[in-house]
This record gives C-alpha cells, sequence and structure tokens, in this order.
C-alpha cells in the first residue's frame, strides 16, 4: 500500500467503517475485552462486580450500556482521593498492572482545574495508534515531502504528543515539534525559517496567529504556505464562519480532528469529523442527564462514550464505557464527500454547558456567532457569569472586543446585529458590553470564555 493517491491509508479496514460487517468484527472482539478489563484492570473488575456482572454476561455492546454506568475524569478525582492523590498506586488501579508495566510516556489533559487527567501511554500503543492516526493524518492529505509543524501544547499535554508518535506511520512526513508554549512569535518564525507546508495547533491559536502575522513577519499569514491546517482540542474548527476566515486567510484547507479518533473531510461545507477507529473502539451516545443509551441514528445528539476494543494498547480512553465529557451529535447516513465512517459533530461539553431559563447554550455556539462578526470585532469575547454554572440569571452578560476599523458611533447597530442573531441561533437575548480591541488575554493553549464573576465577590 504504498500508492500516494489511495483514497485511504488502510485500504482493508476503512471501506468497512460503519457497516454491518463492522459491527460483527466488534461485538467479535467485545469478549476478550471484557476478559481483560475484568482480569487485569482492578477499576473495571470493581465497576463489574458492583453491577454483578461477570465477562460472560456481557453478549453484546446492549447488554455492556445497561450493565456498566459510564465513568470519565470525575471517577478518576475519587480514585485520587481514595488513595491519598498516590499517583502510582492510582494508576495501578485505573489502569492495571499489566499496562502499567508496559507504559512509556506519562501526558496528561491541559489540567486547567485540579489534579490534571492521566494519559499514560503504553508500549502496544505505539502499533495501534500508529494505524489510526495514519488513517486520520492520510485524510487530512499528509503525504510524503510534508512538513508538519506542531502548534498543540507539547508540556503534559495530550493534544501535541500523538503528532510526534503516530504520525511518523506516514512515509516522508516530517514532523516539527515546536509547540504552543513558545509563543506565537518564535512558532511563526519556525514555520518561516522550516518551511512547514502543515500547522496543527487550537483553532483559537490558528486565529490569532492571522492577527500576529502582519506585526512579527511583516506579510499575511497566507504567504507562510500552509497547504493543511489540522485544529482541535477545543471547537471551532466546525464553525462554518471560523472555519471559512481560517480557510480564507491560510490559504488552506482546514481540518477538524479530536474528541475522539476522527478527522472531518473536503466537503465544501462541514459534515463533522468522519470517525475512523471502529475496530479499535466501540462509540456510543448517551442522555447526558440519565445517561441512557441513545440509539445511534443520523442526527442523535447524546454523551459520547467509548469502550476499546484492543485494551493494551489504548490512549484517551482506557476503561470500559469512558467519557471525554463531550456531547456530539452524529450523522450516520452517507457523507457527501464519499469517505467512510459515521460522523460526529461536538456540540459542546457537557462541564461548559450553560442554562438560560431552562435553554441549554454552549460557548461554542456563541463563538460561532460572534466570529461570523469578525472583522467588526476581533473574535475575542467573555461569557461573564455572576453565579456558578450551569445556572445564568438571564440576561447572559458578554463582553465582545470590537474590531481594529469600527468606531465608536457604529457600535449600537452592531450591538443589534449580533443580538438578534444570537436570538436567532442560540434563543438567548445577551446583554453586551464592549472592549477595545486586544483587551482580553489571548490563550496559546485552551480558550477559557468564561469568567468567573461570582468568584471575585
Ligand atoms: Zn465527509
Amino acid at each position: 500500500m504504498t500508492d500516494e493517491n489511495r483514497k485511504y491509508f488502510n485500504m482493508k479496514i476503512e471501506p468497512l467503517l460503519n457497516t454491518r460487517e463492522m459491527r460483527k468484527i466488534q461485538e467479535e472482539k467485545l469478549a476478550s475485552t471484557m476478559r481483560f478489563f475484568y482480569d487485569k484492570v482492578p477499576f473495571d473488575r470493581d465497576r463489574m462486580d458492583q453491577a454483578g456482572v461477570t465477562p460472560e454476561n456481557i453478549k453484546s455492546f446492549h447488554d455492556l450500556a445497561k450493565a456498566i454506568p459510564i465513568t470519565g475524569q470525575a471517577d478518576f478525582r475519587k480514585v485520587f482521593d481514595q488513595f491519598d492523590n498516590d499517583m502510582a498506586r492510582s494508576y495501578l488501579y485505573l489502569f492495571g498492572k499489566e499496562r502499567m508495566d508496559d507504559m512509556y510516556l506519562l501526558t496528561t489533559t491541559s489540567g486547567t482545574t485540579g489534579i490534571p487527567t492521566p494519559y499514560p501511554v503504553f508500549h502496544k500503543t505505539t502499533e495501534a495508534m500508529g494505524e489510526l492516526f495514519g488513517r486520520i493524518g492520510w485524510r487530512c492529505h499528509f503525504r510524503s515531502g510534508d512538513r508538519l509543524a506542531v502548534g498543540f501544547g507539547l508540556s503534559m499535554h495530550a493534544a501535541g504528543t500523538p503528532h510526534l508518535l503516530w504520525y511518523r506511520r506516514i512515509k516522508g512526513l516530517t514532523i516539527i515539534p515546536i509547540g504552543a508554549e513558545v509563543g506565537t512569535e518564535r512558532l511563526l518564525s519556525f514555520i518561516k525559517l522550516f518551511k512547514a507546508n502543515i500547522l496543527s495547533c487550537t483553532p483559537s491559536l490558528a486565529t490569532y496567529l492571522i492577527e500576529k502575522s502582519r506585526e512579527v513577519l511583516g506579510h499575511p499569514v497566507k504567504s507562510l504556505g500552509i497547504k493543511t491546517l489540522m485544529c482541535g482540542a477545543e471547537p471551532g474548527a466546525g464553525i462554518p464562519e471560523v472555519r471559512n476566515r481560517l480557510e480564507s486567510e491560510f490559504g488552506a484547507n482546514l481540518y477538524d480532528v479530536g474528541a475522539g479518533y476522527g478527522a472531518s473531510c473536503n466537503h465544501p461545507e462541514y459534515q463533522g469529523m468522519h470517525w475512523v477507529a471502529d475496530d479499535y473502539c466501540h462509540y456510543g451516545l448517551v442522555d447526558p442527564k440519565t445517561h441512557e443509551p441513545v440509539p445511534m441514528e443520523n442526527g442523535a445528539t447524546g454523551l459520547a462514550v467509548f469502550t476499546p476494543l484492543e485494551p493494551e494498547s489504548t490512549i484517551f480512553m482506557h476503561n470500559l464505557r469512558f467519557t471525554l465529557n463531550d456531547i456530539h451529535q452524529v450523522f450516520t447516513e452517507p457523507c457527501p464527500c464519499g469517505l467512510s465512517g459515521f460522523r460526529y459533530k461536538i456540540v459542546g461539553r457537557a462541564d461548559d454547558m450553560l442554562k438560560v431559563k431552562g435553554v441549554p447554550v454552549y460557548p461554542a455556539a456563541i463563538q460561532g456567532v460572534i466570529n461570523g462578526f469578525i472583522p467588526r470585532v476581533t473574535g475575542a469575547f467573555r461569557i461573564v457569569l455572576d453565579v456558578p454554572p450551569p445556572r445564568v440569571i438571564p440576561p447572559l452578560k458578554l463582553k465582545v472586543e470590537y474590531g481594529e476599523n469600527i468606531g465608536e458611533a457604529e457600535l449600537p447597530v452592531l450591538e443589534k446585529e449580533i443580538k438578534e442573531k444570537m436570538h436567532a441561533i442560540n434563543k438567548i437575548k445577551p446583554e453586551i458590553s464592549w472592549l477595545a480591541p486586544n483587551t482580553l488575554e489571548r490563550a496559546v493553549k485552551k480558550t477559557q470564555f468564561l469568567e468567573k464573576a461570582y468568584e471575585k465577590k
């Protein structure tokens, strides 16, 4: 399989994604998966014991969903407490001795609050993830001769490290680990110096580079010659306005990746990310409140829940029915782009959800509307919370930066337009206070859209 023009990285497996044949493969792997977790991972064994089931009782993913509650970061934190924050003992319990003996790299989430969630990488992970990231990279048109500048955080940051480890399965690709930590000036200079033609980073950093390029390099970001932008780790790349702006300013194709094993496609209209990992990880949805399974039907929405089917070689999701706390919408009908794999769109993070008069509102959706008004606004904004989320006492308060070329006289009209669009799209009528351009701090990793005014009281 060396043909540079082939449709998929793996021509044998990828055509089977999201087919009945693939579901058979998944069901066949379930028995050994359950056995592995019961025999080798104390955390999951305890979960099965508490549910009163043995591996033999679980014959289908339906049985699994009925028997075992979902788990995630919050449960990990309980385990850390239980072991007095002794990470070595916590990891043994959570991941099992066999995998911990095989660990060779330990990374975490960006960890904005409390103890960050661990993402260990095992030697056995290398093969499996080389395959999955090969599939993802190939769909993002990584090819021989390309140079990939990694602009995700690299210091204990799970979004960056996979690039260094697993895209090497794409022959001829050179990876340049610059990292978000160096700051935008050095990032831009290194991209230019080493003639990188692919850039991976958060969408907010990519947006910031548009502003910074003229200042640092003295020319628009388009002159860098980036052909592919790979964005993830936060919503944005799936928002039409953000996407259009990044593609036209960089003169590049933008691919949205993450929140699981997937990548968006080249279709002009955003179709969500194609899930490429059916044979390695089972994907399901549950109701975010009741945790009852939600059928995988076209357009269905729910909390995404993952069960690894090659548990010895996992990354990101290491346990039975693990959730990263993202609300997804799925599309099971074939994509107009012609590529395989059902698609998922990120609606928002379950813990970011705000409720304004009972209506769920996600910061990502607000960002979409705001970014649609660039360049009349800079795109930077904050949601000011007077009480702890999710409850918001209306009106929802926004701080928004107006654009460089906007005079104060134009603000009332702009404000009216933004409010109308918010009402049409998000069903809210926000209160807007204006800030001068570049007042708000720009994040190189994850943008924090919430300003917790209640903490300052
Ligand atoms: Zn597609």
